[in-house]
């Protein structure tokens, strides 16, 4: 800012306010492949990089008179402010939905956000201060590093293979961590159908990472929109299942109905769940009513568990498509072979760079998601996520088609 008041460019930066943001929003950058993605949404380019749920495949009748029913019987209370921590039906019936995975807790534990993301905002933001330390798997969520970013944090992470988290690289992890003296928040984790990685956390394993987060006092957040989108067998019961006071645990409405809605939840142990109510009232003062309202209608009146089975045919077909394409096209790479959720994780030759490579494939009409996303440290580079949830099984084989054209071309096969 000048002196008399006319905001100045910074050095060589056009925003005249560069100089006046704090410093956390320094941790705010846009992903450098943004603009590649603007590209790779034109109808031509067989899309593998986002991950939409297929939401054609939902009964749009049943949603409509869902929608009708809450503005007919209730359209006051659906249009005005509601209480912070979400409205109590709608918390009951998510009680019904965690049961599936063993989770046993009270509607007053529940706080509903404005999909999972605002949860992980308000975890985060509850608890780190500038510099303390997340673990997370390594890869992890794209969308929890960029939160962790902005609020400062240290994200360290911690090995897994493909049954999820390596419980001894997790004791080493904290082991070198605590040495060097460092203060270990929480760990989060994504135990289903990981994104990106695809894998789960073996029934085996969890009770083993509990207990060691239980030894060395870090809280669990654990983040699970994948969980019942199995193709086969179902998952093991929830870490929430297993600990009710070491867990937060994050569900959503976004993979299981749609995202539009935009309403998730946090069940926290009942000494977090006020904090996190006073939070999330500071935010955003009360989630949706309207959507909450609806989706509690549509989960009261609609047959929800035979849609979410409608929803594993579809992904499942998918699945098998890309992993098919994989082995015919591609069968120099390794990638994971996942029981559920929406993406396979892709690990390419040393001599290959994920990133470098992705304007060759947007020019050959296909896009991935470079594995540099899903990590803090700049890892990655020889690894892709590949989702299959939204293009049909055609597009698919078209895109890992055109993938190993990019990728034989690289290697200059
Ligand atoms: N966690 C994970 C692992 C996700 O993949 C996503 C969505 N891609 C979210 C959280 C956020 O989902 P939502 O806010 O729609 O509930």
């Amino acid at each position: 800012m000048s002196t008399d008041g006319v905001p100045q460019r910074t050095g060589d930066n056009l925003d005249p306010w560069y100089a006046n943001y704090a410093e956390r929003a320094s941790g705010l950058s846009a992903s450098e492949v943004r603009a590649l993605f603007a590209v790779a949404s034109r109808p031509e380019v067989v899309s593998l990089a986002g991950g939409m749920p297929f939401v054609s495949a939902l009964p749009q009748e049943l949603i409509q008179d869902a929608m009708q029913r809450v503005m007919v019987e209730n359209g006051p209370t659906a249009l005005q402010y509601g209480g912070g921590q979400g409205i109590p039906e709608l918390r009951a019936q998510i009680l019904e939905v965690m049961a599936l995975e063993g989770i046993k807790a009270s509607v007053d534990d529940i706080v509903t956000t404005t999909g999972s993301q605002q949860a992980l905002d308000l975890v985060t933001k509850l608890f780190i201060d500038p510099g303390d330390v997340i673990l997370a798997e390594a890869p992890s969520y794209v969308g929890a590093i960029g939160v962790f970013r902005s609020y400062q944090a240290n994200v360290v992470h911690v090995a897994m293979d493909d049954d999820g988290l390596i419980p001894d690289a997790l004791r080493a992890t904290i082991a070198r961590l605590r040495g060097e003296g460092r203060r270990i928040k929480f760990l989060y984790t994504i135990p289903n159908f990981h994104n990106p990685a695809g894998v789960t956390l073996s029934a085996e394993r969890r009770p083993e990472i509990i207990e060691i987060c239980r030894e060395n006092e870090i809280l669990i957040l654990e983040d699970n929109p994948y969980g019942l989108l199995h193709f086969d067998e179902p998952v093991p019961n929830a870490l929430r299942s297993l600990d009710p006071e070491g867990v937060i645990y994050l569900g959503s409405f976004s993979k299981t109905l749609a995202p539009g809605f935009r309403v998730g939840w946090a069940l926290a142990p009942h000494a977090i769940r006020e904090k996190l109510i006073l939070a999330a009232e500071s935010a955003i003062l009360s989630p949706s009513s309207f959507s909450q309202m609806v989706v509690s209608e549509y989960l009261a009146t609609a047959d929800w568990r035979a849609q979410i089975d409608r929803f594993r045919g579809v992904y499942r077909e998918r699945k098998d498509a890309m992993i098919e394409a994989l082995s015919e096209h591609l069968p120099q790479l390794s990638w994971t072979n996942p029981n559920g959720g929406f993406y396979v994780w892709v690990t390419l030759p040393d001599m290959l760079d994920s990133k470098q490579m992705l304007p060759r494939a947007v020019r050959e009409l296909v896009a991935y998601t470079p594995g540099t996303a899903f990590f803090a440290d700049g890892r990655g580079r020889h690894a892709m996520r590949l989702s299959f949830c939204y293009p049909t099984p055609e597009a698919i084989r078209t895109g890992v088609r055109r993938l190993a054209t990019v990728v034989n071309g690289e290697l200059d096969l």
